[in-house]
């Protein structure tokens, strides 16, 4: 490719709305441009990154003997509403009606639609296992899309679907699956942790989320420094902190005027946050749920779900939710409430084990001092369950190590379904009795532009992106110092030419802009290679290449260029 028709518009100011470093970036460089909150259109740059990235994945899931097919992203909304998740997907699915007004959706998964299909096709074990994939955009009606391509309302994503004839079979495919996925986010050149995770709308009864360790991640994650546990902090289970035993001081009302959150009342009366608590008032399935944790911990909503069994993600209570059950903002604890059928008391473990904490009074301006929640708590008519979230000073629940903590992208995720949608879908096959049984199913998705936005994140420096040699856009750019220079442009249309015609994906700027341009435009967009041709090679006969990545410059005659690239580029 010659850069003169290269459609590559780089900017050099950062775009203002830009809040992650990996959309300034592809912004800048030119990868991608902003055609509404939320959605992008990829330019060529980023395009064949994205096309890479794609071509990693078909290689190793075809390698898994996974088969590609492809499915329409409309979809009816009669079998979203056989599987029961119709209601149940919530708000960020994006619905729309056809001019019959015949309700869709566009698809942010493809469950429903693939038991369908393979329920017509299969009905012999013999015809078992089966698993189908295909890459496709994906929808999600997001709240508030931000971070460019790590929560865009349209993104690329590959979905697998495995179909086996009992748990056994499906945990071979999901083992199958895991380490394609290993052997993906590898090729890409990604740092990556698998961690157990949980398994949310999708259901299901084990699922490990592929994660790109990156700062700009939404996720957390725990892991333990001496043994394989690794997990999302909103599965890590944390164990129960206990307090010393104190003598129990007596219950009393102090006034906290103001005081509305857990900090400023422990500043006030110049308690530790431990000998405190908080609430989080949240609303589950019409119920107003009010979790309790201790006041240096936080609620893990997800925990709060389960325990109280929902059926969907906890929201928070709006003020009129807070009204109807009496409680009042900011000064909020257990001690005299009652639960009732729209109203539960959900009380983290290690609150239990706390001794004369301080808690809100259930009127306004006031805390109780010395709770003791043993005693002063209605401990027969609440819920007492682990409904923190874990930290680095839990310890690891398996080996009893310290854990370290670090911030994740969701780059991948893979499910063992079980038979949730072949029962609801009636996707059932023969067994060698001949008796009917449904299908086991795993399901296993790759955010492929996701992929790309985690790379960026793990790989720039302040002049700009680092892609590793798999997935950057062109291996290598060749840049004469002055383009208007024959000569200069001869040696490099040959050096272009021979590694065009071995197989090297390399881009020749033939642009008659200044040195000092190219090569900042080369940096911006992150050539793993620059080979630059100048008056010094038509004396010397050498070029200079230049790496990206550590910036070395190697000086190396015009005739073992093809091999000192291909070398080089073996290393990146
Ligand atoms: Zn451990």
């Amino acid at each position: 490719m010659l850069a003169t028709r290269l459609y590559a518009p780089t900017l050099r100011e950062v775009p203002s709305d830009a809040d992650v470093v990996s959309q300034q970036l592809m912004l800048r460089a030119g990868f991608m441009r902003k055609v509404a909150n939320g959605l992008y259109s990829f330019l060529p740059l980023g395009w064949r990154s994205i096309k890479k990235i794609e071509a990693i994945v078909r290689e190793e899931m075809d390698r898994s003997m996974a088969q590609e097919i492809m499915m329409p992203i409309l979809q009816p909304a009669d079998m979203w509403k056989e599987s029961g998740r119709w209601n149940a997907y919530g708000a960020e699915m994006m619905r729309i009606n056809d001019r019959h007004d015949v309700e869709y959706c566009l698809g942010p998964t493809h469950e429903e639609m693939i038991t369908t299909l393979v329920k017509h096709e299969i009905n012999s074990y013999r015809q078992l296992p089966v698993n189908l994939y295909q890459i496709q955009s994906k929808f999600r009606d997001e709240r508030r899309p931000r971070y460019g391509l790590m929560r865009s309302r349209e993104f690329i994503m590959k979905d697998a679907y495995s179909f086996d004839i009992d748990e056994a079979g499906a945990d071979i495919s999901y083992q199958s699956m895991y380490d394609a996925y290993s052997r993906i986010f590898s090729r890409c050149g990604l740092t990556f942790r698998p961690v157990e995770a949980d398994s949310g709308a999708i259901g299901g009864s084990k699922t490990h989320e592929f994660m790109a360790i990156a700062e700009a991640g939404e996720a957390d994650i725990v892991h333990c420094t001496s043994c394989d546990y690794a997990a999302n902090i909103e599965i890590g289970k944390p164990g129960i902190m206990k307090q010393e035993v104190e003598p129990l001081g007596e219950l009393q009302i102090v006034d906290t005027p103001n005081a509305s959150t857990i900090e400023a009342v422990a500043n006030m009366l110049q308690l530790p946050l431990e000998k405190t608590m908080k609430a989080v008032v949240l609303s589950v399935d019409g119920k107003v749920v009010l979790a309790m944790v201790r006041g240096d911990h936080e609620v893990n909503e997800v925990a709060v779900q389960h325990a109280v069994n929902g059926s969907v993600e906890p929201e928070m209570a709006t003020p009129e939710e807070l009204a109807s059950v009496g409680l009042t903002a900011g000064f909020i604890s257990p001690v005299g409430l009652e639960q009732n059928e729209n109203f539960l008391i959900v009380v983290d473990e290690s609150i239990m084990e706390s001794y004369n904490v301080c808690g809100g009074a259930n009127k306004a301006d006031a805390h109780y001092i010395n709770i003791n929640p043993k005693r002063d708590f209605n401990v027969d008519d609440i819920i007492v369950a682990p409904i923190r979230f874990i930290t680095d000073e839990d310890s690891c629940p398996i080996c009893g190590s310290p854990l370290e903590k670090s911030k994740g992208i969701e780059v991948g995720q893979v499910f063992k379904l079980g038979t949730k949608y072949s029962e609801s879908l009636d996707a059932t096959f023969l067994d060698q009795n001949g008796r009917p049984t449904p299908m086991v199913m795993g399901c296993y998705g790759i955010g492929v532009s996701r992929t790309l936005a985690a790379a960026i994140e793990q790989y720039h420096d302040e002049n700009g992106i680092i892609l590793p040699r798999s997935i950057a856009p062109f291996e290598v750019v060749i840049v004469p110092i002055n383009a208007k220079d024959e000569s200069l442009m001869n040696v490099s249309q040959a050096v272009y030419n021979e590694l065009l015609k071995n197989g090297v994906d390399v881009l020749l700027d033939d642009r008659k802009d200044r040195a000092g341009v190219k090569f900042k435009d080369a940096d911006l967009i992150g050539y793993p290679l620059r080979i630059t041709v100048s008056k010094n090679t038509l004396e010397s006969q050498e070029v200079e290449i230049r790496i990206r990545k550590t910036g070395e410059a190697i000086n190396c005659p015009i005739n073992e260029v093809l091999e000192k690239v291909r070398a080089l580029l073996f290393t990146l």
